[in-house]
């Protein structure tokens, strides 16, 4: 990522918002302008080594390699790296893998994939490796030695019921352990143990030692580090004790030097001990200062999805999807093979911006930014979806027997300044393929389609006159009739010879490619299916997917995996990443062409 040398937003067209005034502000005011960087994650000697950092500000995005990234991750991602992107900072892409028990490489690999689709970069360079908050371990456990030994933390042997007992409540302070108290020499000599193996998982944690009558219950001397034998995904079984996650984040900032650290609201709690401990370090000269400051958004709450990984990964246990990558999941891979673009899920998150209140976003909300971002660039295309055949009866006697009419439309109606649409070129002849449901043997009322004795054209093509049509035994309607007007083709001086009040879409039988088209729709029926305790499987949509054999013009039959269409009339669909292939489409319905849902 290169460096602008001003901190003016790159693109003034975007709203302010409260992080983005905080940082304005702490670039106006020089708070981080001090800070020095040594190329790599490091405590304060290493730091003071460098030179003055060249990143004007540093956020970073933490995932949790315990699961594949989904649609509020995306909203983080992009508001971490948006902003460092605008103010001329450095965005750092760190796996929080410092619980060893969920991570796992596949999941790494998901998320590096996912970033990078999303079109961000990291740690101050293209290809850079991301983070690791494992590789911090060795520092953690200094740090929880110095603490140790500045009296700031003890070596906790109450069972974990004593324990919990003794926190108190909101309205009752906590009572000192037994262990509060002992020297620091003895906490070190137990720590060490706790270390190398000597006690068993639980049996002792260690705890900071800070206030045991605090308002605020995170700072009833939380656990800092705990006993646990578990193989861990990049050290191995190196350790067998691990930083609980409150004292490792904070130190995972300092050491990457993080000026932001942007989380979501439950955290707020957690802040006063970010604070303090960060102090307590920089006290003992183990950090950097100034240290890296907390700052709290809402999480992204999307309706007719659920974001929680737990339950994400229960929708893919339990085969109610087809995997994580399912184009009904809200999964970042899940909504790429549905067609979402970077572009799309940029979008959103600016348009729903950020804020410090809890509140929902519709659906639709995600769905108009995907249309949007497809209106002007996606290729139109012709598919008929509940095909029945149209015999233009007349056909030999005006052209010939076996005579197809080479016929062209514009891929883009509308293509963009500078740029010239390419062409579809698709054939006519005597059989073609249309949509059953532009028949009407006796028309409703305002009807304008196909009914004996009307005339409505064929896009691209000829006007045609209806004349009937043949079934079978059940009465089921096997033939649509029609005779062709000659002299009407689309583009030809004689087009507007016959007026029509309609133009529908179809297919030539002789070019057209029968192709697998997945409709789907949203996954759940309840707008909010797992708000108040409610069981979000019981409001699954029976009818999510269905499939059904289209027919597709010859450019679509020639679709590359992930290329985007509109078909004309019916929405957005993509060629499917995974079993798109030549000779075999098949398309996933990514939005339809207007919000239609629920009327
Ligand atoms: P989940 O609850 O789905 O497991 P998580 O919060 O545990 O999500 P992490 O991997 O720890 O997932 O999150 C990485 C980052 O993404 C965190 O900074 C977190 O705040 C952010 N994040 C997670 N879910 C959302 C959301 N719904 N909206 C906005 N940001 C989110
Ligand atoms: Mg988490």
């Amino acid at each position: 990522m290169s460096l602008p040398t001003t901190h003016t937003p790159t693109d003034a067209a975007k709203p302010s918002n409260f992080l983005r005034q905080i940082i304005e502000h702490d670039l106006d005011k020089g708070t981080y302008a001090s800070r020095r960087w040594a190329g790599s994650p490091g405590d304060a000697a290493h730091h003071a080594q460098g030179e003055p950092d060249p990143a004007k500000i540093r956020t970073r995005f933490p995932p949790e390699p315990n699961g594949y990234l989904h649609i509020g991750h995306a909203k983080s991602i992009c508001i971490n790296f948006g902003l460092a992107r605008d103010y001329g900072g450095i965005c750092h892409l760190r796996f929080d893998d410092t619980n060893p028990e969920k991570e796992d490489t596949e999941y790494v690999n998901s998320i590096i994939d996912a970033v990078k689709w999303l079109g961000f970069d990291w740690n101050g360079s293209a290809g850079a490796a991301p983070y690791q908050a494992s590789d911090y371990f060795d520092f953690m456990y200094r740090a929880a030695e110095y603490l140790i030994e500045a009296g700031h933390a003890y070596v906790d042997e109450q069972s974990a019921e004593d324990m919990r007992a003794n926190r108190g409540d909101f309205g009752k302070p906590g009572i000192d352990s037994p262990y509060r108290s002992r020297p620091p020499a003895e906490n070190l000599m137990r720590f060490r143990e706790m270390r190398d193996g000597q006690h068993a998982d639980g049996a002792m944690v260690l705890r900071a030692k800070i206030d045991m009558a605090s308002p605020n219950i995170n700072l009833r001397d939380p656990a800092i580090y705990r006993i646990r034998r578990a193989t861990h995904h990049h050290t191995g079984d190196q350790w067998c004790i691990y930083p609980m996650y409150t004292f490792a984040h904070p130190i995972e900032d300092a050491l990457e030097q993080i000026t932001h650290s942007i989380c979501t609201l439950e955290f707020e709690d957690q802040r006063p001990f970010y604070d303090w401990l960060l102090q307590r370090l920089i006290e003992g000269g183990l950090l950097a200062s100034p240290p890296p400051h907390q700052y709290e958004f809402a999480r992204l709450n999307l309706t007719y999805v659920v974001t929680s990984k737990r339950k994400l990964a229960q929708l893919v246990n339990e085969h109610k999807v087809s995997g994580w990558d399912d184009p009904r999941m809200p999964t970042i891979v899940g909504l790429r093979r549905r067609g979402y673009t970077p572009q799309a899920l940029q979008l959103f998150a600016e348009r729903i911006g950020v804020t410090k209140s809890d509140s929902w976003i519709d659906y639709s909300t995600l769905e108009g930014c995907l249309r949007e971002t497809l209106e002007l660039t996606a290729h139109r295309g012709m598919a008929v979806l509940n095909p029945v055949k149209l015999v233009l009866t007349n056909w030999d006697e005006v052209f010939a027997a076996g005579y197809l009419e080479p016929c062209q439309l514009p891929a883009l109606p509308h293509p963009p300044e500078g740029v010239e649409s390419p062409t579809r070129h698709f054939t006519i002849g005597k059989e073609v393929w249309i949509e059953r449901e532009d028949f009407e043997e006796v028309p409703p009322k305002g009807y304008k389609r196909l009914f004996p004795g009307n005339k409505v054209r064929l896009k691209g093509g000829y006007v045609i006159e209806c004349t009937g049509c043949t079934k079978d035994a059940n009465g089921q309607i096997t033939e649509v009739l029609a005779t062709v007007v000659g002299d009407t083709k689309s583009g030809t001086p004689g087009a507007d010879s016959v007026k029509v009040k309609a133009a529908i879409t179809w297919v030539g039988v002789a070019d057209g490619v029968s192709a697998e088209v997945r409709m789907y729709d949203r996954l759940f029926l309840d707008a909010q299916p797992d708000a108040g305790g409610k069981d979000f499987l019981q409001c699954l949509n029976p009818n999510s997917l269905k499939v059904v054999t289209a027919i597709v013009e010859p450019s679509l039959a020639n679709a590359q995996p992930d290329d985007k269409f509109q078909f004309e009339r019916h929405g957005y669909f993509v060629a499917d990443r995974i079993d798109h292939q030549a000779g075999k489409p098949v398309f996933n319905l990514a939005v339809g062409l207007k919000d239609s849902w629920g009327k």
